[in-house]
């Protein structure tokens, strides 16, 4: 994970550079709107808590602290193949309920993580996608 860590550290560095003629025909030197500011420390800052392995899968818990500095963590699958740990899902740490960072029970009915703690991002996308359907769009609550 270390490994993945540095790398892509690298390849966000690697972005921010592409981009920076891109940030200057479209705004401010001042402006953070957009800028992915922070995002390399933050990457640089991740480390792995927690390491658990069952035959050719793995779950690593990693800190990460965001820019806003409060530590949340990110749950990565890994799968082996072909003698190769490759990342097959990766999670974060529900910020809604976030149960164990504040001593509190799970929420089993949490909206964000339906309990687990842990949001899987392509669930929130087919949730947005939800949202977005012109049956669902302007719905009164
Ligand atoms: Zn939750």
């Amino acid at each position: 994970m270390r490994c993945f860590f540095v790398a892509r550290t690298a390849e966000l560095r690697r972005e921010l550079e592409t981009r920076v003629p891109f940030r200057k025909s479209y705004f401010t030197d001042d402006c953070v709107w957009d800028s992915r500011a922070g995002t390399v420390e933050a990457s640089e800052a991740e480390d792995v808590s927690e390491v658990s392995r069952q035959g050719a899968e793995a779950i690593v818990i990693t800190d990460y602290v965001r820019k806003s500095d409060y530590l949340h963590r990110r749950r990565y699958h890994l799968r082996q193949e072909k003698g190769i740990w490759r990342i097959q899902k990766g999670e974060f740490e529900c910020s809604a309920c976030r149960g164990k960072e504040q001593g509190l029970p799970r929420n089993p009915n949490c909206v964000g993580c339906g309990g687990t703690g842990w949001v899987d991002p392509m669930r929130l996308r087919d949730k947005v996608q939800f949202w977005n359907t012109p049956s669902f769009r302007g719905r009164r609550f």
